[in-house]
């Protein structure tokens, strides 16, 4: 079970320089969990406590679990993923299980980040504790709650949580010593659509006349992930087309199609 639902990576392939227009995320990511991980000694002599957890939330395909990565990276530490779905419709007591494997191989591959997707699963407000599923779901939480209370003998660990849903929140979670550092992580605007489509155009044989700026501005409403799709489907555009440079007019095509699609799924971004 551990393997299936836990997803370790040591030192993942995620570089700051790979995350575009998330200038003061990145900066407060570093504060919170890089420079604790790398100069422990520093809040020890100032006498402060670091953040026990960081909460970050926005909309999906923003860069979150990349941010998470990129510390881990910088760091060289364990990237520890689970996700708080494969936390629930457990068997009774499996939940809480899960999360205490989680920080036992957090403690066996120091330094480490641990990264919990979708956190609103296990802690949510709305969860009635009088059902038994429900019941079970706040074990879980319990369960997260008190890893992170024994925070600090615990020593190179950090934890990050990410969530779509904010509002859902149970506000115990945000207690302090809990995730007591939020971190909102928007949509990108047209400056960082533009740097994100360079980021992701990299390694493409782009034609010269392809105006980045312009395909940011085009391209309201869309995600860091929308963003990549679009790359993509443009590279996609031009193999059909038999040929091995891809014009402005895939980059459009390629947007009117991702929109369509979106909009047959009733989302605009994914
Ligand atoms: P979810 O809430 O759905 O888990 P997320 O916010 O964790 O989403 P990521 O998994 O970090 O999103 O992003 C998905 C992919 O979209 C990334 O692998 C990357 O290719 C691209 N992407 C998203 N945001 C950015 C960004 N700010 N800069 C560059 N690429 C991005």
């Amino acid at each position: 079970v551990r393997a299936r639902v836990m997803q370790v990576e040591h030192s993942p392939e995620v570089s700051y320089a790979d995350i575009g227009g998330l200038e003061q995320q990145m900066q407060e990511v570093r504060e919170t969990v890089e420079m604790p991980l790398e100069s422990p000694e520093m809040f020890e002599q100032v006498g402060i406590q670091p953040p026990s957890g960081v909460l970050l939330y926005g909309p999906p395909g923003t860069g979150k679990t990349m941010l998470a990565k990129a510390v881990a990276n910088q760091t060289n530490a364990t990237f520890i993923k689970m996700a708080g779905s494969e936390l629930v419709h457990k068997f009774i007591g499996e939940g809480a299980k899960l999360v205490r494997d989680l920080f036992e191989v957090a403690r066996e591959n120091e330094p480490a980040v641990i990264f919990i997707d979708e956190i609103d699963a296990i802690a949510s407000k709305r969860t009635d504790s009088k059902t038994s599923g429900d019941a079970e779901v706040q074990r879980t939480m319990m369960q997260l709650l008190s890893e992170m209370d024994g925070f600090e003998e615990r020593g190179d660990i950090r934890i990050i949580a990410a969530t779509n849903r904010f509002d859902m929140l149970d506000p115990a979670i945000l207690r302090p010593g809990r995730f007591d550092r939020l971190i909102e992580v928007p949509k990108p605007d047209s400056e960082g659509r533009e740097i994100i489509f360079q980021i992701h155009t990299r390694n493409m044989n782009v034609d010269d006349d392809v105006d980045f700026a312009q395909l940011a501005e085009m391209a309201d409403e869309a995600s860091g992930a929308d963003v990549k799709a679009i790359c993509t489907e443009a590279g996609m555009f031009a193999i059909r087309d038999d040929r091995t440079e891809i014009y402005m007019t895939d980059f459009v095509s390629a947007w009117e199609k991702i929109q369509a699609e979106a909009d047959e799924d009733g989302d605009v971004s994914r």
